[in-house]
């Protein structure tokens, strides 16, 4: 017999998961809210670590249709073995990392990635005796040189939060590989449209649901995806007895985010580089930060493992940046000045490098320098949403003079 041919990413988005109900014939799922499951004496246990395909329902911190749903969908789009979900991205990507380090191992972490990362990292790890190092992960030699022999684990995001810079995720896989070490991605700004790590050589990915790829700013979640084996262990010893469980009502929301997910990217990709092509020209704006532009310092290494860049663009004004938010916090009318992102709505916020610099990422010398080089003092982080592009010119146009 020949395998079937691999559904389209779109095709998957809509149908993985998600057969038709065969109890109620209903054609979109039910929310299963129960928080415990009819088990069978013989084939479940008291304890998660009885845990088995044969009886994955028994109690709803342990997982439920909808999430275990919600993962089946998400294994597929990641191109992976299995996925587990979590109440947030933080909880994710915090149960992979104490789930993943023990005392005595050492992460290299990127220096510049998601602030509650980074302060988990320097402020909480250390006190589970796991050692860290931050190296600039777009500089290989200095990842390189961050190694260590009780190296384990090597968290890179990309593109990173809040500057957008990229990191070559083959590369740096084999790097984690040649010191047998494991490689991390946080890839919540590409999202699956755009770059796959676990084809690329990463052994584990994490997403924040609660961005792109839920899409619409009204549900937390979170999730790793990786092998089957490696999930296992992290459902029973991160997930279930750290208990950050995701929600079915959020799993149920970010399912239906997911149909639409490759035909939002496009969009946001469209209006991103159409925005930050026009800021590029604006009189008022130093310097503007997106993969999508030539400008771009790693435009090469977007193209080759970006196959959409996404929605995420950073901006730099000439007159002083905290003057300039006010005046955006005042004046835009589709944009709006707030965290977050990955949502329909666009928005914006100013980032004071110097106060983000000596609290979430504490760099100094070299690393603060090349930081300063890509980035500049004072930028704009920018979500571009779904709105109509000439009403998201229209505005920043108006609230810029
Ligand atoms: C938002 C975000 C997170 C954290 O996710 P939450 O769902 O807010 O906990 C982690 N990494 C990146 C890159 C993010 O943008």
């Amino acid at each position: 017999m020949s395998t079937p041919r691999k559904r389209a990413f779109s095709t998957r988005s809509i149908h993985s998961g998600e057969p038709v109900d065969p109890s109620t014939q209903a054609v979109e799922p039910s929310l299963v809210l129960s928080t415990n499951f009819v088990f069978d004496p013989d084939t479940a246990g008291f304890s998660a670590e009885t845990l088995d395909d044969k009886t994955p329902n028994v109690y709803a911190r342990w997982s439920t249709p909808t999430v275990r749903a919600l993962e089946v969908k998400l294994a597929d789009l990641e191109d992976a073995e299995d996925a587990l979900c979590f109440a947030s991205g933080m909880g994710a990507i915090s149960a992979l990392l104490l789930g993943t380090l023990r005392g005595g191992d050492h992460l290299v972490l990127s220096d510049v990635c998601y602030a509650g990362v980074a302060e988990l990292a320097r402020n909480t790890l250390p006190g589970f005796g796991i050692e860290v190092t931050t190296a600039n992960f777009s500089d290989l030699d200095a990842v390189a040189a961050a190694i260590r022999p009780n190296t384990k684990l090597l968290w890179a995001e990309t593109p990173c939060n809040p500057i957008l810079r990229l990191t070559d995720i083959a590369a740096v896989a084999e790097i984690a590989h040649t010191a047998g070490a494991l490689l991390g991605v946080d890839s919540t700004m590409a999202t699956p449209v755009a770059t796959k790590p676990l084809s690329l050589g990463a052994d584990l990915v994490a997403h924040s649901l609660t961005k792109y790829l839920n899409g619409h700013g009204d549900a937390l979640g979170g999730v790793i995806l990786g092998g089957r084996e490696r999930l296992s262990k992290l459902r029973q010893g991160a997930l279930i007895h750290f208990g950050g469980a995701l929600s079915p009502f959020n799993a149920w929301l970010i399912r239906r985010g997911l149909h639409t997910l490759e035909l939002r990217m496009k969009a946001h990709q469209e209006n991103a580089l159409c925005v930050a092509a026009y800021l590029e020209s604006h009189p008022a704006i130093k310097r503007v930060i997106y993969p999508g532009l030539p400008s771009h310092p790693q435009y090469e290494l977007a193209k080759r493992q970006m196959h959409n860049m996404s929605g995420m663009l950073t901006f730099q004004t000439k007159e002083d940046g905290v003057e300039v938010a006010r005046r955006f916090y005042r004046k835009l009318q589709v944009f709006t000045y707030a965290v977050s992102l990955g949502k329909q709505r666009s928005l914006l916020f100013y980032i004071p490098t110097e106060e983000l610099l000596k609290s979430s990422f504490s760099l100094e010398g070299a690393a603060l320098e090349s930081y300063r080089d890509f980035a500049g003092d004072g930028i704009f982080r920018v979500s571009i949403g779904l709105e109509a592009l000439e009403d998201l010119c229209a505005d920043l146009d108006q609230a810029l003079s």
